[in-house]
């Protein structure tokens, strides 16, 4: 059987987590979201987190020392085997290495690696009306995806937030953080052949069947 394990790609904003969840539904793989789970230590204030928190709430990176330890443990748990979605990861040069260095190891190679396009102007306007759960990560939009009761969890009923880092010039910097450190790794996937574009506009209502065309 084809197995998918692909790396999400793109801007802060631009669509990875959702379009990384409707994969993981279509083909029954788990995603592995280096934010959530930061922000998870950052919550659980482990001794990871407390370091995080700082670089998060500013928008720079978390160190890779860091990162690429977090990911080198959920790829070996067994869930693992049946394929992947890294949502967040790798976002460096070192993290790419990394990354290639636990592929090999496991003796497997990535399938795709699913590039985001959507411009910093629709990005900003996105993200100031993103609210996220604090708890189960559930991702909200005020106008095209609104919770059901205002600023309350649909899933698990906690008070919605805006994060901090999703404040406009939080946002404007980690576009930067973007530009400059994550979109040259487009490059080299480019070469292996795996990148696979997708447009950040395409409503939601239309994701499903658009990425099972994509990925086939
Ligand atoms: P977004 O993709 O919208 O920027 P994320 O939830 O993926 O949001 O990331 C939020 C923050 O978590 C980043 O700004 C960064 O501080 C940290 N982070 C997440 N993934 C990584 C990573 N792979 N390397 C370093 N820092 C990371």
């Amino acid at each position: 059987m084809f197995l998918m394990r692909i790396v999400m790609m793109g801007p802060p904003g631009s669509g990875k987590g959702t379009r990384a969840h409707i994969i993981s539904e279509l083909y029954g793989i788990p995603v592995i979201t280096t934010g959530d789970m930061l922000r998870g230590a950052v919550r659980e204030k482990t001794e990871y987190g407390i370091e995080a928190k700082a670089y998060m709430d500013r928008g720079d990176l978390v160190p890779d020392s860091i990162v690429n330890g977090i990911v080198m443990d959920r790829m070996g748990k067994p869930d693992v085997e049946k394929g992947f979605i890294l949502d967040g990861y790798p976002r460096s040069v070192n993290q790419a290495d990394a990354l290639d260095g636990i592929l090999k190891k496991m003796g497997i190679e990535l399938t795709h690696v699913l590039s985001v396009v959507l411009s910093d102007k629709v990005i900003i306007e996105r993200l100031s009306k993103r609210r996220s759960c604090p708890v189960c990560n559930e991702i909200y939009h005020l106008i095209s995806k609104p919770p059901k009761k205002e600023e309350v969890c649909d899933k698990c009923g906690a008070r919605l937030i805006l994060r901090k880092d999703d404040k406009e010039t939080v946002v404007r910097y980690r576009l930067l953080v973007y530009k400059e450190t994550t979109h040259q790794l487009l490059e080299r996937y480019e070469k292996l052949g795996l990148v696979v574009e997708t447009d950040g506009k395409i409503p939601l209502d239309g994701l499903r069947v658009h990425l099972k065309e994509l990925l086939g």
